[in-house]
């Protein structure tokens, strides 16, 4: 009589309880999955993490591809999640003489919201926690993995021991400095490419300023994200639901060595963000300038991003990329959305019996295997267009050309283009699909491609915007050719008649 055939629940080991990790936990989680989810530091939550932590009040802006990734895994997380969230509806550019222009994001009216990044991860780990098929690890920081036995090596820092856990499935969201991806390229023949760019980063708070009656004000308008551009640097602002804002100032290294005394500091800032400084006052401007640290910006490619049927990169491990885009957790938690279709697509299955779990798994491979190939080129897409988005939020959101062709840009949009696609549909839609559009119909702005349609991979965005681009250029030339005409023209008709 044959031995009957038992069945176990797949055990996933995810690394990492940043947003990605925390989403594709709930994700493997809600397939039925066993998942255990470790994270190096202690739990943001606790009293011993707020009390030893530097507090700090980061927010990020988060847009349509991240709400309708954590929408495809938890509809009403989704939607609680972004309770707490404000939205922007444009960019209010501050320029040097006090002036204020607001650029609208979108025709429709669409907004990119401010979220809390503390908060946001707090309500992940929340989410995580309730789940009974996750169970999560704080203090345990991933020293190895030995992807053939399937089995990682932790240093347990409550007991300054080191543990090992076993794996069928190992998901390496470590961030930027990942160790998963570092141990993975030892048996990948991985291509790897890191850069740091040559500006940095320091963040500044702006206060909420009072009114008569002693009620918290924004000081600046919270529905826009305010951009301060001056050619090779910037400062931003985003509103938090405190009434605050938090800034961060973007400048090339060597200016920043430039800066080093606080006065110093202070009359270049005067200079340069007078309205600014106004707003976030002297002392907590320089306060904060020489609490806070300077940060790099680095961008990172990796590929592939899997190993047969047992691991994966994701989020900022696979991909970093430059902030100008506000694309890099929006791009994270789209790889955890990609990744579930995939595992639809392929049946790839929960339970793992006992007589064939020494097999690799073809369908889980091919999942994986499709995940490299098709998620490549839409990480290299947005990677790209972020570092290329820095030169047009600092310089050219200034210039007329830039002006001119926006409004073309906007027109041809207004003319061409009715679908309108609520995230409601799109949500929906991305539930199931990988993306719902080939090539978008009509003229669609880059902006708007890239935040509010998610239905469209990142790589048919560069696509669709070349081919739109080469267009703007040619009706430029055409443009110029026919005022050069008309001048040629005017100015033979003056002459012949001067000397007539
Ligand atoms: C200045 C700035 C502004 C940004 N603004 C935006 C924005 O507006 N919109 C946007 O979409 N993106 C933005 N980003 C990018 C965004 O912050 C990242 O893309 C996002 O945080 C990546 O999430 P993640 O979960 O992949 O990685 P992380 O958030 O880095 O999480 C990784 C987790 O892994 C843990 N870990 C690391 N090593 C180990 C180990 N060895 N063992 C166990 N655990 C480990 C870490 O403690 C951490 O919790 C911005 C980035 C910067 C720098």
């Amino acid at each position: 009589m044959s031995s009957p055939n038992i069945s176990r629940k797949r055990r996933a080991t995810v690394i990492g309880a940043g947003p990605v990790g925390c989403l594709a936990a709930l994700m493997l989680a809600k397939r039925g999955w066993e998942v255990s989810l470790y994270e190096g530091p202690l739990d943001p939550r606790s009293s011993l993490f707020k009390s030893t932590a530097k507090q700090r009040s980061i927010n990020l802006a988060i847009s349509h591809r991240g709400i309708a990734a954590m929408h495809a895994i938890d509809g009403s997380m989704a939607q609680r999640f972004m309770q707490t969230a404000i939205p922007m509806k444009g960019r209010m550019i501050h320029h040097l003489d006090g002036k204020l222009y607001s650029q609208l994001y979108d025709r429709d009216g669409q907004c990119i919201n401010s979220i809390d990044r503390a908060l946001l991860n707090e309500n992940f780990l929340d989410q995580v926690s309730a789940s009974e098929n996750i169970r999560v690890f704080f203090r345990h920081k991933v020293q190895a993995v030995d992807f053939e036995s399937k089995n990682i090596t932790f240093e347990n820092m409550n007991t300054s021991r080191n543990t090992t856990a076993s794996f069928d499935f190992c998901v390496g969201a470590d961030g930027s400095y990942s160790v998963v991806r570092r141990q993975l390229m030892r048996v990948v023949r991985m291509d790897y490419q890191q850069e740091y760019i040559k500006h940095e980063y320091i963040e500044f708070k702006m206060p909420a300023s009072q009114d008569n009656e002693g009620h918290l004000n924004f000081a600046l308008d919270p529905s826009h994200l305010h951009i301060w551009p001056r050619r090779s640097y910037m400062f931003i602002a985003l509103p938090n639901q405190d009434h605050t804002f938090t800034c961060t100032l973007f400048a090339p290294s060597e200016e920043l060595d430039r800066l080093d005394t606080q006065n110093i500091f202070l009359n270049w800032f005067k200079s340069n963000f007078p309205d600014a400084l106004q707003a976030i006052g002297e002392k907590n401007l320089i306060n904060d300038f020489t609490h806070n640290p300077r940060s790099p910006l680095i961008c990172t490619k990796s590929n592939p991003y899997h190993y047969k049927d047992r691991a994966i990169l994701l989020g900022d491990a696979a991909h970093s990329m430059v902030p100008f885009y506000g694309q890099g957790l929006n791009c994270g938690l789209e790889d955890v959305r990609i990744l579930d279709v995939l595992l639809s697509q392929e049946s790839v299955m929960s339970t793992v019996s006992e007589r064939t779990e020494d097999r690799e798994d073809e369908r889980l491979m091919r999942a994986l295997s499709r995940y490299s190939q098709e998620r490549h080129k839409d990480l290299v897409a947005i990677t790209e267009l972020a570092m290329a988005n820095y030169v047009e939020m600092r310089h050219l959101v200034t210039t007329p050309i830039y002006l001119a062709r926006k409004a073309l840009d906007n027109l041809l949009y207004t003319l061409s283009s009715t679908q309108y696609r609520p995230l409601s549909y799109l949500n929906m839609l991305l539930s199931t699909e990988l993306y719902a559009e080939n090539e978008p119909r009509g003229w669609l702005p880059l902006y708007t491609l890239v935040t509010f349609r998610p239905d469209v991979s990142y790589d048919t965005v560069r696509r669709t915007v070349a081919r739109q681009s080469a267009i703007l250029t040619g009706v430029g030339y055409v443009g110029a050719a026919v005022l050069l005409g008309v001048a040629g023209v005017w100015m033979s008709y003056a002459t012949r008649s001067r000397y007539r």
